[in-house]
Parts: C-alpha cells; structure tokens; sequence
C-alpha cells in the first residue's frame, strides 16, 4: 500500500513538471526580457536563443538535469554531444582541460565566430554534456544575444540546434516556438540568423593540423591559414557504411530532413529542367533552384540563393516552407561544394538521406 502511494506521488510528481511548462513564452531583444531570460537559464531552464549560426536550445552546460531537458525536449540521442559556447578566452579555461598553442591561434583568428573545436573535456563539465565523451566542443559565439545571456546568466550555455531531432534547423523565432512550443520555457527572438548553418566543427589533430568534422561557414580555405593542414572528413559527404566508427556522433544521425522526400540534383539546369518535365505528373512535387530567374520549369520553383552565404542563410527555412506549402518531394538544384558551398551541400544530402541523382 506504501509503495503504491510512493509510486503514484511519483507519478503525480513527473505529471507535475510535465504540466509546469504549459505555454513556452516568447522574450524580445530588450533588456528586460534578456534579464529574465539569464534568470531562467541560471535557474536550470531551457531557453530557445538566437546565434549568428542557427537559433540554440540553451541551458546550463555544467546541470546535468538542465542538460537532459535539452535533449528531451529535442529527441535527441544521449551520445549526441552538446557544444559549450562562452563568452572570453578565460571561460575557456574552465570548460576545455588542455589548450594546445593551435588552439589558441585559431581562437584568436575565428573567435568570436562560427567555429566549434573539440577538446579535452574540463571535469567540471557533465558527462551527459559531452554525450559520454572525454571531449567536449566549444565555440565562441558572435552574436551580441547569445554572448550577453553567457554574461547575464554567469553560466556556460550547452546548446544545440533548437529544432526537433533529424528536422531543418531554426533560424527564426518562429521556428523554435513551433517546434518547441510547451516543451520550454522561453524563446527570445533576436531576428533572423546572419550565417544560417552551424558552426564548423573541427577536431585538432597532431602536427598542427585540423579535421573538419562539419562544415560550415568558416571554410577550409580559412582554416589553412593558420593550421598546417586541413582534412575533410569523409562523412561529410558520404553516406557511412555499416559497422563504420566515426569522429562525431553527430555523422551517425538522419538530419536536416522536411516531412517531404527531398532528392538531390547535380547537373546543368537544361537537364535539371527536363527532369523536372519528366516528373511533372507526380503528386506535390516542387523544385528549389539556385539561380534566380531560371527558365520556367514545369513545377513550382523556389529559390534558395544566387550566391554561397545567401544559401546557407535559406537554406533551412526553404526546407520548412515545403512543408508548409504541402510539397511532397522537393527536387533541389545541387550548390557547389567548395567554399561555405561545402557546409549548404552538407546539409543537403543530409536532408535527401543521400538520395542524389546525377543528370
Ligand atoms: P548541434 O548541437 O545540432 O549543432 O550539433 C553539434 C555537432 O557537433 C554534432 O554533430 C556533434 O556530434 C558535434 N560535436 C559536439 N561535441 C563533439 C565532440 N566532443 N566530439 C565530436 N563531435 C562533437
Ligand atoms: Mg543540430
């Protein structure tokens, strides 16, 4: 009888903080809404809060009972590591346990900026943080929100992408509160993301060299200038093969993906045009194109940019606006891979489940 009434308190318990996040407020860019939101961080809340990269879902990096909320409220596999952002060189110390010279270099160069490194985890950062790892990603971001809410809130923030798991990422507010709505506590809304994919993930290797283990918008080419040597990882482009170890739990994930099937496109735009003839009769199907002012195509099109930076800014809410406009398979003109190209194509073939068809 006991165990019985301890087993429904406890159930009456869960219901409870189950039902304490009832609606998920929306917090303006103003001062006291960024107080309150620093307060709900500080008291082990999940924040949905803007970067320069895409939206985050922010908590205490060193609460462990913060932390897995973020990863409920994602559906978020538990080896899938968070990245710790700080707000100055001196918190650093105090979330990464060794900081090679390479380190340092880089930070200096791309900090405050779209760039995440892993490192030797500090022991004051949780396990259930770092997915189970003994490293831990770290980045410094530049947006003026995110940085101001480290400050006000005197915690390192843990936060990954604020959609649910395996959807396109947020870059707007109303992204999160959709996604998110009843499952937080708050979302602030600091307009739209400037660079619109996360950051660049890299691990430092020996002799100075870097592996880029996701692309984004500080390229190869950026990070060649001051380490000796820059590796793509294969995942970044290829699908894993069964049984295949990999470098960041992240690769092992479906990600990016509308609820319409998203299929891939290299080729000219004549021949993407006839496919697209071709596939005209099929139920729902809509094309996104690179160019703007491309032929006519026999499906609906949409644009996601002309240029590099414009595609990584679109990329994510195009993919959205399919779903809202009913699209049942998006053809997507292929960017190029080079440059921040590397991170939009990333994220593309992600979003297609590798399915891409050469015209
Ligand atoms: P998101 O939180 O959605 O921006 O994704 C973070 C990405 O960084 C995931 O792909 C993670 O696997 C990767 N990541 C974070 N921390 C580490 C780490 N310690 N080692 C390797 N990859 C990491
Ligand atoms: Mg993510």
């Amino acid at each position: 009888m006991l165990l019985q009434q301890r087993m429904s308190w406890h159930v009456w318990q869960d219901n409870r903080k189950k039902r304490d996040i009832v609606e998920t407020k929306l917090f303006a860019d103003c001062a006291a809404d960024l107080m309150q939101a620093a307060a709900l961080l500080k008291q082990g809340s999940v924040v949905g809060i803007p970067t320069e990269t895409v939206y985050g879902l922010a908590a205490d990096a060193r609460n462990p009972e913060a932390v897995r909320q973020i990863f409920a409220a994602k559906g978020r596999p538990a080896d899938n590591p968070l990245i710790v952002h700080i707000a100055d060189m001196a918190e650093l110390e105090q979330v990464a346990a060794k900081i090679s010279p390479l380190a340092i270099r880089l930070a200096e160069r791309f900090w405050p900026g779209p760039l995440t490194m892993v490192l030797p985890k500090h022991p004051s950062i949780p396990s259930v943080t770092s997915g189970g790892l003994d490293t831990v990603g770290v980045r410094m971001p530049l947006h003026p929100v995110a940085r101001a809410l480290i400050c006000l809130s005197g915690v390192s923030i843990a936060a990954p992408s604020a959609n649910r798991s395996g959807y396109p990422s947020p870059t707007i507010a109303q992204h999160v509160m959709r996604d998110m709505q009843g499952k937080i506590a708050a979302v602030l809304d600091g307009g739209a993301c400037t660079v619109g994919v996360e950051s660049t993930v890299i691990a430092l290797e020996q002799d100075d060299s870097v592996r880029i283990l996701r692309p984004g918008f500080v390229t190869a080419e950026q990070l060649e200038t001051v380490a000796s040597h820059v590796i793509v990882d294969p995942a970044v482009l290829h699908e894993l093969q069964k049984g295949q170890t990999v470098r960041s739990p992240g690769m092992k994930y479906q990600h990016y993906s509308p609820s319409a099937r998203v299929t891939l496109v290299e080729g000219s735009q004549t021949a993407f045009a006839a496919l697209m003839e071709q596939c005209s009769k099929e139920n729902g199907v809509y094309a996104l194109v690179c160019h703007n002012g491309q032929n006519a195509l026999s499906v609906p099109a949409y644009t996601y940019g002309d240029t590099d930076e414009e595609q990584a800014q679109q990329i994510f809410s195009k993919l959205r606006e399919m779903d809202d406009i009913g699209a049942k398979h998006v053809f997507v003109e292929a960017p190029r891979k080079e440059g921040v190209g590397l991170a939009v194509y990333n994220r593309l073939i992600r979003a297609a489940g590798f399915e891409v068809i050469q015209v």
